[in-house]
């Protein structure tokens, strides 16, 4: 006794987290008082638990720091236990008493006999919240002053006030205002037991922001933040009776829906839509933001709490798979392919040592001369029991799981071999472009890996080219550190399916840049949408005033190719040329007829 070490082990953190406020705020409180305290909370069913005991009142009533937090009858024996009780619930029952003492055996001391005085604390509906319970010799008569009883008062109401603020802070999320985690499953516990006895049915919707990473990165943090409270707003704005929202980390919302059926569901999840129709607008800007909703339903779909968020999370990463922006239900069709995700990460592992990547080029065309002057290099992972798998779907779980980076270096490596093999089969020098994932853009060692690779290779370092996105340069000062670095070794650099992040502009200036890649949505529909035309035109005309050439991705027909000469447009690449094709195809079409 006597140190602070403080080892209460409870299963319930929150009343660990309110035990450990407590102590702190009595310890500080009572440092003059030299007499033994303790503190008893009252509970349903007169049960009282000790909450404090100052080390004074863990002496003379034999108690540890593992007593806190236990009630009285697991840590005393019968005699003890019995005589508290009663004139605890003396002190319940009879509202004029102001106090009662009763004598025990000092359990250290034998000759000498104790008294515990105990004060109720009530609130303001003259409940009894509290007993502060006043341990002393009996033959000291010495009592608690007035000034004394009421310092006591007024540290009790105080700590019922913080304890509620804890309780607060404990069950909402504290940047929106919102309920958090930890509230949903208590309050979805309730809501289930309620939907249990009265039989009806509940939707939960778990949301997801599109492209919030990007917003966030791109934005700053203080945007994101704003961008967040904002969401919660709308989600609370709703026009619709009885539902509750939870911000359970970053973007993600869950909405609980009681009495609800799958199509009232359905109904809701559109009534979010619209909420986000308008733009969201911070620091007099407008953005427009969609969410993906992933939507479960009990007791269709689970029974508890644990399993109905499960399935309306996995509902939701089915729409991000397919592009966001839309809600579904959770299927049981989707138990084959979520844990294909997991299936598919092992098997990722593997795909290196096992051979089972490859390389695609796909010829970039001069739209003057209609003559291959590039390729870009595009991963290819053929698996023997998954089969083709598409980039789209794996790259994200190479950047997940920081498999990229060895990936990476692979496709580095093998383009860079290749374009050897080449030179050495005496083809025409082109030029090949490889796309870099942000993460691995942003490996310190990703410099000296190119720098070594073309060495290794003896090739000329003009000879290749790195894809970027706009998402990796957010960190403005990193990204043109390490620009310049590559920039140095002799390499071009693009950027890729430019215009569809969220970067501003001005970095098209700072950067070392040589070419824009025009993303393929804008080209699909150039010669239907003027808004898609003057966009191209405009980041040709943006892109030449910097100096910069500009290729086109996604070219599929004649009269997109037409277009994109008639603005100036250096290069196309695209199915109307060619797709992507494995290297013996290229070499045989492309290169077989120069020798
Ligand atoms: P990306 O770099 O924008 O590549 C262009 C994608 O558009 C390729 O998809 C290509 O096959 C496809 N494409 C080309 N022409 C057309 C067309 O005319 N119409 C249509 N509809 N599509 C066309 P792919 O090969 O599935 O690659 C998807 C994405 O995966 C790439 O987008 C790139 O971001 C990523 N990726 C591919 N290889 C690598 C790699 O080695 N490393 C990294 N980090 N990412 C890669
Ligand atoms: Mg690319
Ligand atoms: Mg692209």
């Amino acid at each position: 006794m006597g140190n602070n070490v403080i080892q209460f082990k409870h299963s319930n953190d929150i009343d660990y987290f309110i035990l450990m406020q407590g102590k702190n705020l009595f310890d500080r409180a009572f440092k003059r008082i030299t007499d033994s305290l303790v503190i008893i909370q009252v509970e349903e069913e007169n049960r009282f638990r000790y909450v404090y005991a100052n080390k004074y009142a863990l002496e003379s009533l034999c108690l540890t720091e593992h007593s806190l937090g236990k009630l009285i009858e697991d840590v005393h024996d019968e005699g003890m236990t019995i005589a508290m009780k009663r004139e605890l619930k003396r002190l319940m029952e009879d509202e004029t008493e102001e106090m009662t003492r009763f004598a025990f055996d000092g359990i250290n001391t034998k000759d000498s006999v104790f008294e515990v005085i105990l004060l109720p604390v009530k609130n303001e509906e003259e409940l009894i919240l509290y007993f502060v319970g006043w341990i002393k010799k009996a033959d000291d008569n010495q009592m608690l002053d007035r000034s004394e009883q009421k310092l006591l008062q007024d540290i009790m109401i105080q700590y019922a006030k913080s304890k509620e603020l804890i309780h607060f802070m404990l069950h909402h999320d504290l940047l929106t205002g919102l309920y958090n985690r930890k509230a949903l499953f208590n309050n979805m516990d309730m809501e289930l037991e309620k939907a249990r006895s009265d039989d009806y049915e509940i939707a939960i919707l778990y949301i997801d922001l599109d492209r919030f990473k990007l917003f966030n990165e791109s934005m700053g943090y203080f945007m994101g933040d704003q961008l967040l409270r904002n969401v919660g707003d709308r989600l609370l704005s709703i026009e619709d009776s009885n539902y509750s929202v939870y911000r359970i980390s970053g973007d993600n919302y869950v909405i609980i829906l009681p009495r609800l059926n799958r199509d009232a569901a359905a109904l809701f999840a559109t009534k979010v839509y619209a909420s986000f129709d308008e733009p969201f607008v911070i620091n007099q800007q407008d953005y427009f933001i969609t969410p993906s909703i992933g939507i479960s339903i009990y007791p269709l779909d689970g029974l508890d709490s644990e399993t109905l968020i499960r399935k309306a999370d996995g509902a939701l990463y089915q729409v991000k798979a397919s592009g966001g922006g839309h809600f579904q239900f959770y299927s049981n069709a989707l138990h084959e392919h979520l844990p294909n995700v997991f299936k598919m990460e092992a098997k990722l592992r593997r795909a290196l040592e096992r051979n089972e990547l490859s390389i695609y080029f796909q010829p970039q065309i001069d739209l003057q001369t209609g003559k291959i002057t590039s390729f870009e290099a595009l991963l290819r992972w053929h698996n023997p029991a998954l089969g083709f798998v598409s980039p789209a779907e794996f790259i994200p779980i190479a950047e997940d799981t920081g498999l990229i980076i060895p990936i990476g270096e692979w496709v580095i490596e093998e383009v860079c071999r290749v374009i050897k093999l080449w030179t050495e089969k005496g083809y025409e020098p082109v030029k090949v472009a490889v796309n870099l994932s942000p993460k691995q853009f942003l490996q310190p060692t990703l410099q000296d890996v190119i720098q070594s690779l073309l060495t290794k290779y003896n090739i000329a370092p003009s000879l290749l080219e790195i894809e970027i996105t706009e998402g990796a340069m957010q960190d403005t000062s990193e990204a043109l550190k390490m620009l310049n670095k590559l920039k140095w070794l002799g390499v071009s650099i693009s950027v890729d399916d430019f215009g569809t992040g969220y970067s501003s502009l001005s970095y098209l200036k700072q950067f070392p840049l040589d070419t824009l890649k025009i993303d393929r949505s804008f080209v699909s529909e150039v010669l239907s949408d003027h808004k898609d035309a003057a966009i191209i035109t405009t980041i040709i005309y943006l892109a030449h005033s910097l100096g910069l050439e500009v290729i086109a991705e996604g070219v599929e027909t004649e009269a997109q190719a037409e277009f994109l000469r008639s603005v100036k447009c250096e290069k196309a690449q695209g199915f109307y040329y060619s797709k992507p094709l494995p290297i013996s195809e290229i070499e045989e079409r492309y290169f077989m007829n120069q020798i």
